[in-house]
């Protein structure tokens, strides 16, 4: 790996298939900063257990996950790919950022909010403190950017946070790391009702995933709501609307979305035919992809290979990063 080049980090949960938020958000930042930074790449198995109890699929998940990723376009030749588990360093970092965070903030937070709502029975620790990890995971790597979508906006303030108060009390350490897109804003992909976001683990109807077969694809997008049209020229969309041409404009090309938008204005709109034209040609964005990581899959040694490296190179980097944490936190006894 190139020294001097800026470090990059982003993860994902093996919670499900990989959907076109998470594509958007996050993925299609990747496969361009592999060719510009050092970037590190993981799947976040301990962060799925704060949801997801059960491990019987973690391994497979896992593996299906590094499969959709490589086929969405990273390049392990090119990038670290390496399951978070496989870092035994990244949790005693996590101890120390722990003694850093206050629970007032922690439980502000709205994903700790949503998913407290969402499991009111398992309001476990482990969510608490997810952007705790979530830090560490950050600044195990020293990073300076990470790739995410706008719901992790607010967890990548608080990593900052937490960097700051680490450096201010024990020296200057670490990086202050900064949320990252190539587009002006970060993107937030909603679900097809318009109710929240597209996500892996929820709304399996309303989401689109990169594993979703052409009939399902055409299915789901032809039940995304809609409403009878405005009736004022140039009104303001509403968010289910409005969700429905931000993926026109993300897989269609721009003569398309312009005349839709025409429609829009001139009160001449009409869904039907823009949810056939959405999903023809969200079909040719996905399918390529689909079928690479089904032949991924038939791979598992390959995949196995991918994650056994990954693991090597990303612990060098953190080893690195624990040594100095300890050092500046005086916990060098022998
Ligand atoms: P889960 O429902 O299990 O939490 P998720 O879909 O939220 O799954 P994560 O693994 O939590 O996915 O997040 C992986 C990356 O995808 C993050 O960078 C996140 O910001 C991004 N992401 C997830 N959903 C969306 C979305 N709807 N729009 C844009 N980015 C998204
Ligand atoms: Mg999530």
């Amino acid at each position: 790996m190139e020294k001097n080049k800026e470090i990059v980090l982003s993860g994902i949960r093996p919670t499900g298939f990989l959907h076109l938020g998470n594509y958007y958000g996050a993925l299609r930042n990747w496969v361009r900063m592999q060719n510009e930074y050092t970037c590190y790449f993981f799947i976040a198995d301990w962060h799925s257990l704060t949801t997801h109890s059960d491990t019987h699929e973690l391994k497979s998940n896992t593996r299906r996950l590094v499969s959709e990723l490589i086929a969405g376009g990273l390049d392990p030749e090119k990038c670290t790919i390496y399951a978070q588990s496989d870092i035994p360093e990244i949790p005693e970092l996590y101890l120390y950022l722990n003694m850093l965070a206050y629970k007032g903030e922690l439980e502000k937070t709205v994903t700790f909010k949503d998913k407290a709502r969402q499991q009111p029975e398992n309001i476990n620790a482990g969510l608490l403190t997810y952007p705790v990890l979530q830090a560490a995971d950050i600044l195990i790597h020293r990073a300076h950017f990470v790739p995410v979508g706008k719901d992790q906006e607010q967890h990548i303030e608080m990593t900052r946070n937490f960097a700051e108060r680490f450096n201010h009390r024990y020296g200057e350490l670490f990086p202050i790391p900064r949320a990252f897109s190539y587009t002006e804003n970060l993107v937030r992909i909603l679900s097809l009702d318009g109710s929240g976001k597209m996500s892996k683990s929820e709304q399996q109807m309303n989401t689109i995933y990169l594993n979703d077969d052409d009939t399902l694809i055409r299915r789901k997008i032809s039940k995304a709501k809609t409403d009878q049209g405005p009736l004022v020229p140039n009104s303001a969309m509403p968010d289910y609307i409005e969700g429905l041409f931000t993926l026109l404009r993300l897989v269609s090309a721009p003569e398309i979305v312009a005349k839709f938008e025409y429609d829009f204005n001139h009160c001449q709109i009409r869904y039907g035919d823009l949810k056939k034209q959405l999903a023809e040609d969200m079909i040719q964005m996905i399918k390529p992809i689909r079928e690479k990581a089904a032949a991924l899959q038939n791979e598992p040694g390959q995949i196995d290979e991918v994650l056994a490296r990954g693991a090597e190179k990303a612990r060098k980097s953190a080893v690195t990063t624990l040594g100095e944490v300890r050092k500046a936190l005086g916990f060098t006894h022998h």
